[in-house]
């Protein structure tokens, strides 16, 4: 068996099971917080933590960082089980550090206790400045040297709700001349009068991030805590935390870092996309432009499209942008195996058999999937009124136009060769019908030697009589630039692209009344489309995922 060289994580559990761990300790968790829906970047933490946990055998917590009530939803905590379960990955436990409140708040009277936390009564304005700069050293709080009795008296008066929300804060009481602004006497509690969605009003105090999340680590007794590499500085304060409530007899969990992925063409924060779907830029979390995972299913993305493009892109220690293209390319790769070949035409021209009898109907076979041996046959009827594209016609043209023109032939997809005799044009011009003749031993796999005869071009069609009105929905790009949300001047929502969405009328092969929502299907020579959820039993709507690369034409 060839083994893939490690990557700088493995590496890292690597040696720490040579040295320090069992292979029964490890574990590890993803901890989205419940304030948006998840997108493509999370995808990356999320294979990233469940890969190991499956390479290893080892759990993986889901992990809500719900400690903000005046962001978070049940909405978002149902939307993220949802995707995370939908990309294919089992969780070991559901947690929330919310269910840890009460010991996060034995540990910070604890820390009250040992003189390593305080009160400070000032305006976050004074504390901030205070906190001085990295060049420049930090100035103590008036309130820092406070006795513990009075810590302790305000501090419940705190979680009481006795004092107006923001009259107080709890610090830690740590380094104020510390290189490491985090270290400065960081923040760990702060009042907030709002509604939690799992804990209601009971808690008026909520522990702030630093002091959450390596302790629910602990708690969870989670081996490798790996995060963004913005928290890089906050390991050391991860550390000391540490230091200061655990028992020596348990595992010491560790905080690594990986670089941040980014996607070209689009924004990947929550606190973002929030604002398109607030602003009606959007029609919701799972709009089919946006990058979030629900958005990206809708749009006919697969669950093995998004964890093959985020296994590709591997963990780095640098941050940086990926092309939207290499996505893009991942789900072509996923559904030219999977997607059954349909036909259907976007932008009609009629055409019309003039040999053919006007009352017969013939049902041809039709390949599904030429990749995918099990995928079978279907029917689809001819008859002699037929719609083909536009851009596939042309009166005259040179010898690379390899479609139907005047005195030529093509052969029509399943079915027979014709030629173009004549067109019929309206007052500006433009074709309205063409009119060409079939030959009528040159079917498909009928085995006749006009049915082997070679014509250049090959065209998707389907029959007026039978076909379906459908509608389509194509999509743009939902930013014009690559990098929309790091210009040095403008707002990203500057950069939205105001044609990302094209809605238009196209006409399918009967077929198409087998598909169900999210059913993904290829229209043979357009692309990848998948059923959407506006669908009702009148009207047919698909998204169109992704283009093809080459036409099977070729
Ligand atoms: P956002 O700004 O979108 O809210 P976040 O990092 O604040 O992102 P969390 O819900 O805290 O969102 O993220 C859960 C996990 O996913 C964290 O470990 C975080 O580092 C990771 N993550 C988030 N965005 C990315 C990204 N673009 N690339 C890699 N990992 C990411
Ligand atoms: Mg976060
Ligand atoms: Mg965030």
């Amino acid at each position: 068996e060839e083994k893939e060289p490690l990557n700088f994580i493995e590496q890292i559990i690597e040696k720490d099971l040579e040295t320090t761990h069992k292979k029964e300790d490890l574990c590890f968790r993803f901890p989205p917080e419940p304030n948006g829906y998840l997108h493509i970047g999370h995808a990356s933490s999320i294979c990233l933590n469940f890969g190991l946990g499956l390479r290893y055998n080892a759990p993986v917590n889901l992990r809500f960082d719900d400690t903000n009530p005046a962001k978070e939803e049940q909405e978002f905590v149902d939307a993220i089980k949802r995707d995370v379960s939908w990309l294919g990955f089992n969780w070991a436990t559901e947690c929330y550090a919310s269910d840890y409140f009460q010991q996060l708040y034995d540990w910070a009277i604890m820390l009250i206790k040992d003189g390593k936390a305080y009160v400070d009564s000032q305006s976050s304005e004074a504390i901030a400045e205070q906190k001085g700069t990295p060049t420049q050293q930090g100035v103590d709080s008036p309130f820092r040297n406070r006795s513990v009795e009075e810590n302790l008296d305000l501090f419940e008066k705190m979680k009481n709700g006795e004092a107006p929300e923001g009259a107080h804060v709890l610090r830690a009481k740590i380094d104020m001349k510390s290189t490491n602004m985090l270290m400065r006497d960081p923040v760990i509690y702060r009042t907030l009068h709002k509604s939690h969605h799992r804990t209601g009003t009971d808690w008026k105090i909520f522990p702030m991030y630093d002091w959450t999340h390596g302790e629910s680590d602990y708690i969870e007794q989670v081996s490798h805590s790996f995060c963004t590499l913005e928290f890089l500085p906050h390991r050391e304060l991860y550390d000391w935390f540490l230091d200061q409530i655990r028992d020596s007899s348990k595992l010491r969990p560790k905080q690594r870092e990986f670089a941040r992925r980014n996607l070209s063409h689009t924004v990947v924060s929550k606190r973002k996309l929030a604002r398109l779907v607030e602003e009606g830029v959007v029609t919701g979390w799972d709009d089919p432009r946006m990058p979030t995972i629900s958005g990206l299913r809708r749009r006919g993305y697969t669950p093995e499209s998004i964890v093959n493009f985020a296994n590709g892109i591997g963990v780095g220690k640098r941050d940086n942008l990926i092309d939207v293209s290499r996505l893009e390319f991942s789900v072509r790769d996923d559904l030219n195996k999977k997607a059954n070949r349909v036909m259907a035409v976007l932008d009609p021209v009629k055409v019309i058999i003039t040999n053919y009898p006007e009352d017969k109907t013939e049902w041809l076979d039709a390949e599904n999937n030429q990749e995918d041996d099990s995928a079978g046959f279907r029917k689809v009827p001819f008859s002699r009124e037929l719609y083909i594209e536009k851009e596939d016609f042309r009166e005259e043209a040179n010898k690379k136009f390899f479609r139907l023109k005047l005195g030529k032939e093509v052969r029509l997809k399943n079915a027979y060769i014709i030629q173009a005799n004549d067109c019929v044009k309206d007052a500006n011009g433009n074709v309205t019908e063409i009119h060409c003749t079939y030959d009528e031993d040159s079917l498909s796999g009928s085995g006749t030697e006009a049915s082997m005869r070679k014509v250049k071009g090959t065209l998707h069609w389907v029959a007026i009589k039978e076909a379906l009105e459908i509608e389509v929905r194509l999509y743009d790009r939902l930013f014009t630039v690559a990098s929309p949300d790091t210009h040095k001047e403008k707002d990203f929502m500057e950069f939205v692209n105001p044609d990302s969405l094209e809605v238009i009328t196209g006409y399918a092969e009967p077929s198409f009344k087998e598909l169900h929502v999210e059913d993904k299907v290829q229209f043979q020579r357009l692309g990848y489309f998948t059923v959407d959820k506006d669908t009702t039993t009148e009207k047919m709507v698909f998204n169109k995922t992704v283009g093809l690369r080459d036409s099977w034409a070729k």
